[in-house]
């Protein structure tokens, strides 16, 4: 079995999750045509694997595919997923349900299990927690400082509040109706931003009700482009610092699904300039996973149109490749088609 990638030269990084085949990190394979190759991280191009030493390997792929890794992305022709260490394209149809929400889902998971370990922390008491914390190493001196200062009440509010600072935006505008100057908007009163449905990944804009005017219409805080997308991204965050259940997280994907796409969710949810605060749990979580879906799906369209190309390429050599070693109908026919000769 080769170490190197057979294209640059590159050493493969072993992996410790195939028995069959512990070479490289991402995987490729097509189970029709019994093909198996070793990505090189470094080249991109795929290493066509020896014939005797893919058989246990393709069935040992199918086994995790079917059973046990998570479909990030997929195309009529290939589909990409991960298991652990490993990210596997598989060539082919597959009819692979695609859990969507698992790309989002697994960090709003993570920080509900953060939360409620603070949480716990919390009730031995904040001070208790602060200065265990301090002794252990957990915080600095100024940060434990500043915990008790700032924010005596609950450990998971000063986390957060260390986490994110106090303000989701910060800057100098003026209200264009009654001229009174925005210089922040602080977190505690992101419920009553006002969302604008979104345009394409994120919201068109975000508005904040003139606190002199009260008008938020002509007047008030309108944030538009990079700034309305990263004050969204930052209050949506904090909103739902606490994470959610799988439970929450299944409710509000299948909300994105019914709506048909990420930005249709938007514009069903943030019909009629509604508040953040008028959400409620589950919409602020599918509102916050939309957002985030969108984007990393764009980016995941990308790098799937980038490697069905390399796939056919990688492909049109394996062709050759076999066709030359194992002379099988089925090898002979595609080499003839590789080759041009029928
Ligand atoms: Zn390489
Ligand atoms: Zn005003």
């Amino acid at each position: 079995m080769f170490r190197r990638c057979l294209v640059c030269g590159g050493a493969f990084r072993p992996n410790e999750s195939l028995e069959h085949f512990p070479l490289g990190t991402r995987v490729a394979y097509d189970p029709s045509r019994g093909r198996l190759w070793a990505v090189c991280r470094r080249c991109r191009r795929w290493s066509l694997a020896p014939l005797e030493e893919r058989w246990e390997a393709l069935e040992e792929l199918e086994e995790v595919v079917r059973g046990r890794a998570r479909v990030l992305s997929s195309t009529e022709n290939i589909s990409l997923l991960r298991w652990g260490e490993l990210e596997i394209v598989r060539v082919g149809q597959a009819n692979l349900a695609e859990q969507a929400w698992w790309r989002y889902g697994a960090e709003l998971v993570r920080r509900r299990k953060n939360y409620k370990a603070l949480a716990a922390a919390g009730a031995i008491g904040t001070g208790a927690a602060i200065w265990g914390g301090l002794v252990t190493g957990g915080v600095g001196l100024i940060t434990a400082w500043i915990l008790w200062d700032k924010v005596p009440g609950r450990v998971p509010d000063a986390a957060r509040w260390m986490r994110f600072g106090s303000d989701a935006w910060r800057g100098r505008v003026r209200c264009s109706r009654c001229g009174y100057l925005f210089r922040r908007v602080s977190f505690r009163r992101r419920e009553h931003l006002i969302l604008h449905p979104f345009d394409d990944v994120s919201p068109a804009g975000l508005v904040y009700r003139c606190p002199s005017c009260r008008d938020h219409r002509q007047g008030g805080l309108h944030l538009k482009g990079h700034e309305a997308t990263a004050t969204s991204k930052r209050v949506l965050a904090y909103h739902n610092f606490q994470g959610a259940s799988e439970t929450v997280i299944s409710g509000a994907t299948r909300l994105i699904q019914e709506a048909g796409s990420p930005s249709d969710l938007s514009r069903i949810l943030l019909k009629d300039g509604k508040r953040l605060g008028d959400l409620g749990r589950i919409g602020g979580i599918a509102l916050e996973i939309a957002s985030s879906e969108a984007s990393e799906q764009r980016l995941l369209e990308m790098e799937l149109a980038e490697l069905e190309a390399h796939w056919r390429s990688e492909e049109e050599l394996a062709a050759i490749i076999d066709g030359e070693l194992t002379p099988t109908p089925l090898l002979d026919s595609l080499r003839r088609k590789v080759l041009g000769e029928g």
